[in-house]
């Protein structure tokens, strides 16, 4: 068995145990294992996993929890997405990143930690992490993988959407959860507030993103493929063409989705500054099927040709 294998049935088989044993769902029986593992009283037998190892063992746990309860909007993201997101990441931060040169990176809606624990580990120890999230269970687990992948995270447990107290970041990633806000009171002072009933949450993450990223920095954000085609989406647009400058819509692979209303994009942004300026054309592409590779030889080749251009 691989090392990955062994680590998820030792996760497993301790979680299903203490999940009957103390009737709790699955997902908090992984917690209770993680957080165990942490205090030194269990361990995986003859094995020495790598930090790689540990999280694809935990996603797979994760994934296991989440078909049993999670609703849709608390999905985690799947390392698929994770590892294309983190590819742009490295791409927009080359010079940052080769000159050894740490970047502070926010996931305001961070769930399991899933989405940054994966760009973390295509990037390597250069990414300071800071995650925000709402949900008490999923925060938890991201601050038990994070620890047991000794990744640099620090974690706040609230609305992102309400005042946070960090730092502006290098940049903002960002699987947005979709829908309604429900809280009017705290979309009321966000500029692409719907003028009549509930605001979409994931407009809301996008102006709130802004705020916290450095001027110039970027945003790498998973949206619903639909997001220019709400009925508040002129109202999104006025307010990214006054702060952003677009660099990228990537069309993500449609099999990596469950069904056409669900696909998501990847958006990439980049936050005004005074030096900087729009890119001479924005990069519109389409991730081909993943198992193609020659495909997508040809999509990182395309990519690769747009940044040249865009010198
Ligand atoms: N990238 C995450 C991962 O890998 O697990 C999954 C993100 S999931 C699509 C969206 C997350 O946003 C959920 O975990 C949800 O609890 C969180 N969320 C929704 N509204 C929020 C809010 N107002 N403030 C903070 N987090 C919120």
């Amino acid at each position: 068995m691989e090392t990955i294998e062994k680590l998820f049935s030792f996760i497993d088989e301790y979680t299903e145990n203490t999940a009957k044993e103390h009737e709790m769902t699955y997902l908090e029986g992984v917690l209770e294992t993680l957080n165990t593992w942490l205090e030194g009283e269990i361990k995986p037998a003859d094995l020495e996993p790598s930090k790689e190892e540990i999280r694809k063992a935990i996603q797979l746990v994760l994934l296991k929890g989440m078909h049993q309860s999670t609703q849709p909007n608390h999905q985690m993201t799947p390392d698929s997405l994770g590892l294309l997101l983190g590819y742009f990441v490295e791409q927009f931060y080359e010079k940052e990143l080769t000159s050894n040169r740490k970047i502070t990176v926010l996931d305001p809606a961070i769930g399991t930690g899933n989405l940054l624990l994966t760009v973390m580990g295509l990037v390597g120890d250069k990414i300071e992490g800071i995650g925000v999230e709402i949900d008490d269970l999923l925060i938890q687990l991201a601050a038990a993988s994070a620890e047991l992948e000794k990744r640099s995270v620090s974690l706040y447990r609230q609305d992102a959407l309400e005042n946070l107290i960090i730092d502006p970041v290098d940049a903002v990633i960002c699987d947005l959860p979709v829908g309604y806000y429900p809280n009017d009171e705290v979309a009321k002072d966000y500029e692409v507030k719907a003028p009549e009933g509930m605001t979409y949450a994931h407009h809301l993450f996008i102006e709130q993103s802004l705020k916290y990223v450095k001027d110039g920095g970027y945003l790498f954000f998973l949206v619903p493929s639909h997001i220019f085609e709400s009925e508040q989406s002129s109202i999104l647009n006025k307010f990214l063409t006054s702060k952003a400058w677009i660099q990228a819509v990537v069309q993500l692979p449609d099999e990596l989705f469950k069904s056409k209303a669900h696909a998501k994009c990847l958006f990439i942004l980049q936050k005004k500054n005074d030096t900087g300026k729009p890119v001479k054309e924005v990069l519109l592409a389409k991730v081909p099927n993943l198992k193609n590779i020659k495909a997508l030889e040809l999509f990182f080749a395309k990519v690769q040709k747009w940044k040249k251009e865009q010198k």
